[in-house]
C-alpha cells in the first residue's frame, strides 16, 4: 500500500526536491543567523522574511525515540516494528524521522549520533530518515 504522500508546496519544494538529490535542505534566517526547520514564511525567532536554503550537514543526536509496532497507516505495516525519532540537527532545528536498522528494543538511543540517510517513499519521492553512526 502507497504511504501518505508529502504535499508538495513552493515552500517546501525545496526540501522535498532535496531529500531526492541526497541532501538535507533546511532554511537558515539571513537576519539572526538562525537554522529553521519546517519550511516557514518567516523566520520563528526575529519573524525576518529572509530565509534562505541551505543544506545542512545531516548530523544529528537522538533525543526521543519511540519505537512503532501498530502504525498509523497501512503504508507502514511492511516496516513494523520500527524507531521514529526526534532528531537535533548539529544546526539547531528538529526533525522526527524513522531510524532504519536501529534496535527495536532493549536500550535507550538517547544522545546517539546520527546521519541522514534518503530512502524511498513512493512513486518518485524520498524522505529523509536518520541511521546511528
Ligand atoms: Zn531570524
Amino acid at each position: 500500500m502507497l504511504k501518505p504522500q508529502p504535499r508538495v508546496t513552493p515552500l517546501n519544494r525545496p526540501f522535498w526536491d532535496g531529500c531526492n538529490d541526497g541532501k538535507l535542505m533546511v532554511q537558515h534566517c539571513d537576519e539572526c543567523g538562525k537554522h529553521v526547520f519546517y519550511p516557514r514564511a518567516c523566520c520563528p525567532f526575529c519573524q525576518a522574511d529572509a530565509l534562505s536554503w541551505t543544506q545542512a550537514s545531516g548530523q544529528g543526536t537522538v533525543i526521543s525515540h519511540t519505537t512503532v509496532r501498530r502504525t498509523h497507516h497501512d503504508g507502514f505495516n511492511e516496516e513494523a516494528p520500527y524507531v521514529f525519532a526526534a532528531v537535533e540537527l548539529a544546526e539547531g532545528p528538529c526533525l522526527y524521522a524513522q531510524l532504519p536498522g536501529a534496535p527495536v528494543e532493549g536500550e535507550s538511543l538517547i544522545g546517539r549520533s546520527v546521519r541522514a540517510v534518503f530512502v524511498p517513499h513512493g512513486p518518485g519521492q524520498k524522505i529523509a530518515a536518520f541511521q546511528l553512526t
